[in-house]
């Protein structure tokens, strides 16, 4: 991350008075058991102040330690801030892979799992599911395990940073695989909607973008595990002639490859390389979750907001991801459909229309990316989770005094 601490999207810069580089384990448990107030952070890739502190921040990025395999638990202990891209490699190089990636390789495995980042397809959990095991230092400085079973464990999960500071996640594995990505264009929008969960149900793993300006979607990039056939028409759309970027205006070098190549896993289901800068780079992004049942509501409901939304907009993104129990997970308990806005970097723009699309999207109870921009009031977000109660007791119970408390969490957290 730059210096001084700025994020990703250069929206934010952290207020935090000292940041820590703790070389060392025992290093860190004194920065923690010695800080007042103190937030983790990972790779800045938040669009918003769920990292930030007003008093001291700390990256686990400098700690030693490396990737460890467990064959036989069929399992990988990864220190936590380890970046996806250079696990996935390495995983790749020992047989191995994970079942799922975000669009974006460049983004910490601590970071990502604490706010329920995700990738797609109807039968994959976001990247928090593959978590068995959680190692982090509690606010006393004290070393904690956590493992799946235990009490609280679906809670400690996508924890917001709120738990303490995670220092290695342990993750399900499965045998390397193969993935083929086919692009196709212009799917008309009515019948992409209509037969939503089929298209969305083609792969292994689909994202469609559209920028909600014309009557199609504009890509839905095909992440196969199969031997696809290309057919010259599906659902209204057609292959697409060259590589394509997300953005219809951008070049693809910073795109996976396309055309059904076939590659290794984690050269194909994020959608950008890790050499490069992912997306547009000097953006705003927001996300919604509703119930995968709804996506069609969702979806003309939205549509009724294209005036608002396309002038702001780079391009939208919708996927889907499957449900799951952890507590502060946007897909808890619900098949999710994502819909996922990257903005222009113009934040008045977007937080005017941001509580547009929410109100729309209200009657589905969407939940927002905990990593994004959105405006919705903290009650709201509260009462869409249903165990948002179990989470604040959990966060009293392992940090009594607040300490990896911050503005954000005080307005979403009892
Ligand atoms: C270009 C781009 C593309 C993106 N694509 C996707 C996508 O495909 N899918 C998706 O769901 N999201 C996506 N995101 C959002 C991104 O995945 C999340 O914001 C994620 O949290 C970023 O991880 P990070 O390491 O940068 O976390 P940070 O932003 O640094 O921190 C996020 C949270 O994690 C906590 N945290 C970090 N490290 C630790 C630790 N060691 N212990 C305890 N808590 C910790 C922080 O306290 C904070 O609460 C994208 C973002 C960008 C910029």
């Amino acid at each position: 991350m730059r210096e001084p601490l700025i994020n990703w999207a250069g929206n934010v810069t952290y207020r935090a008075a000292r940041v820590h580089r703790p070389t060392s384990l025992d290093e860190l448990r004194r920065v923690v058991a010695g800080a007042e107030r103190l937030r983790a952070f990972g790779t800045g890739h938040s669009f918003n102040r769920l990292a930030d502190s007003d008093a001291e921040m700390v990256s686990v990025a400098g700690l030693p330690g490396g990737i460890e395999l467990d064959t036989a638990g069929g399992a990988v202990r990864v220190p936590a801030g380890v970046r996806y891209g250079e696990l996935a490699t390495w995983l790749d190089a020992a047989g191995f892979a994970l079942r799922n990636l975000a669009s974006l390789p460049h983004i910490s495995v601590a970071g990502a799992v604490a706010t329920g980042t995700h990738g797609s397809g109807v039968g994959n959990g976001n990247l928090a599911t593959a978590v068995t095991g959680i190692e982090l230092v509690r606010a006393d400085g004290e070393l904690a395990t956590l493992r799946r079973g235990d009490d609280g464990f679906a809670g400690a999960v996508v924890s917001l940073g709120a738990l303490g500071v995670v220092t290695a996640l342990t993750l399900e594995i499965v045998p390397t695989y193969q993935v083929r990505q086919l692009v196709y264009e212009d799917l008309p929008q009515a019948a992409f909607v209509e037969n939503f969960d089929e298209v969305m149900s083609a792969a292994y793993s689909v994202s469609a973008f559209t920028s909600w300006s014309g009557p199609v979607i504009d890509q839905v990039w095909r992440k196969h595990v199969d031997v696809p056939e290309i057919e010259e028409s599906w659902w209204g759309g057609h292959p697409a002639a060259e590589a394509r970027h997300p953005i219809a205006t951008v070049a693809a070098d910073a795109c996976t490859e396309q055309f059904g190549v076939p590659g290794p896993w984690h050269e194909r289901l994020p959608h950008f390389r890790l050499e490069f800068t992912p997306s547009a780079g000097d953006e705003l992004q927001t996300e919604y979750f509703v119930d995968r049942a709804d996506a069609a509501t969702a979806l003309r409901a939205l549509d009724g907001c294209r005036e608002l939304i396309a002038p702001i907009l780079q391009v939208s993104e919708i996927r889907t991801i499957a449900a799951d129990d952890l507590w502060l997970s946007p897909c808890e308990g619900r098949d999710s459909v994502a819909i996922h806005f990257t903005w222009v970097r113009d934040a008045a723009a977007v937080e005017a229309v941001l509580p547009v699309l929410e109100e729309v999207l209200a009657p589905l109870a969407a939940r927002p990316h905990w990593g994004k921009v959105f405006t919705m009031a903290p009650e709201v977000v509260r009462e869409r989770y249903r165990r948002i109660t179990d989470f604040d007791a959990l966060v009293r119970d392992l940090d009594p005094a607040g300490k990896f408390r911050n503005e954000f969490l005080d307005r979403y957290l009892g």
